[in-house]
């Protein structure tokens, strides 16, 4: 008895075991701070989960859909896009899969030949470089920092591209940073994969999700050259807070589509029914609970990131978009006595209640990621018990 080589080496996302470890120590009766896991607090609206009632009870879900979507899911998908990104796309240029996580994990698996290298910058979200390193591909890092906005450019990309660079993957606003790539930098960006022909996934989950008067710009509005040589993948997990719902899609060339589909039939079947049936009304009803969210985490950010910067040692630049802070807590380490992030990360669980996720996961080795989607409450308390833990460590 024995495992692939691939599995072995394959090591489980960080993000849902933090999130698994602060679960186990809260149902031994510890009452835990959970910072670590990036899901919108709030239950799924009223409006989506009646069309899923509703589904069931007419019958709908009841049976297999095409691999790649319901028909009509696909078009709630190209009048949403046609609406935010201004950007047009058809019928065959749409597929539907189970979470963004998957429908990336069916386009590695599509796009790449063993060896064939994508260019990932970090800190980036976890599960970019297991998944290209499951379809035998090779992620190329890039490390972008604070100091630049943790965005990378297109000198920075040259000197990483190789005759194997397949792919990159933009992910903006980012997780775990939060930073948003602007206009000027993404044309540049598109322009440079462009004429290398490297296709450019862009990750835009956290696209509805910019705060302060930040902008979100689609890489595939600025040009069509740009557009046809690029991946875009969302869903409705972080929007709409419909993360156990399980449904993403993404938007790229027919020829995409059409390959993609052979994997999807091959393994999930399709999406469960319900949840695209769900993900409809979501798309196509009203979008001012997307607005009413996004204004509850601008609020908390503007509330919660005066009072993270003050925790001793942490270096942190004001998210623009998504739900996360990522602190770089080299001082705060030093002053701790740690050399090692993640150490300081278990004992802050172990002995302070305090769920983060360790930088490492992301690819640095001295930041820590917290989450803003949870209540005023949680986080104000989460950063006196961070800083009651520093206070018992220094050295
Ligand atoms: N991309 C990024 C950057 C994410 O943070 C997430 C959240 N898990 C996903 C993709 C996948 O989202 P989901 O599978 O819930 O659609
Ligand atoms: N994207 C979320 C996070 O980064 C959910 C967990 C996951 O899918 O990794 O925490």
């Amino acid at each position: 008895m024995g495992f692939s080589k691939k599995v072995s080496s394959l090591k489980e996302s960080a993000t849902l075991q933090a999130a698994a470890k602060a679960k186990a120590l809260k149902d031994q009766g510890v009452k835990v701070l959970n910072l670590s896991i990036g899901e919108p607090d709030f239950s799924t609206p009223k409006s989506i989960q009646n069309a899923a009632i509703k589904a069931i009870d007419n019958g709908a879900s009841s049976f297999y859909t095409p691999a790649t979507g319901l028909p009509e899911l696909k078009q709630a998908i190209i009048d949403r896009t046609r609406e935010d990104y201004g950007v047009t796309y058809q019928m065959n240029e749409v597929f539907v899969g189970s979470g963004a996580k998957f429908v990336l994990y069916a386009l590695f698996q599509t796009l790449l030949n063993p060896g064939d290298e994508v260019i990932i910058p970090t800190p980036y979200w976890v599960s970019y470089s297991a998944q290209v390193e499951l379809a035998d591909g090779t992620p190329v890092f890039v490390e972008t920092t604070q100091d630049n906005h943790y965005r990378v450019t297109v000198e920075e990309l040259e000197q990483a591209r190789t005759l194997k660079t397949q792919a990159i993957i933009l992910n903006s606003p980012s997780n775990p940073t939060g930073s948003i790539y602007t206009a000027e930098e993404l044309k540049k960006i598109g322009e440079w994969a462009a004429s290398n022909n490297i296709y450019i996934i862009a990750d835009d989950i956290y696209a509805k999700l910019v705060y302060n008067g930040n902008v979100f710009t689609s890489i595939v509005s600025l040009s069509d050259e740009i557009k046809q040589q690029t991946i875009v993948v969302n869903g409705v997990s972080k929007t709409y807070s419909m993360t156990g719902w399980r449904i993403g899609y993404a938007l790229c060339q027919p020829e995409i589509v059409s390959q993609v589909s052979k994997v999807m039939s091959q393994s999930t079947g399709n999406p469960a029914a319900v949840s695209q049936y769900a993900a409809i009304e979501a798309l196509s009803g009203s979008q001012a609970i997307v607005e009413e969210m996004r204004q509850t985490f601008e609020t908390r950010l503007n509330d919660i990131f005066p009072i993270v910067q003050e925790i001793p040692g942490v270096r942190v630049e004001k998210p623009q978009g998504a739900f996360y802070l990522y602190l770089d807590i080299k001082e705060t380490l030093d002053m701790c006595g740690y050399d090692n992030v993640t150490n300081w990360v278990n004992d802050l669980l172990e002995e302070a209640h305090v769920a983060v996720v360790t930088g490492e996961a992301f690819g640095t080795s001295h930041h820590v990621r917290m989450s803003y989607a949870t209540d005023m409450d949680t986080l104000t308390q989460a950063i006196r018990q961070i800083n009651e833990f520093i206070d018992s460590k220094r050295i």
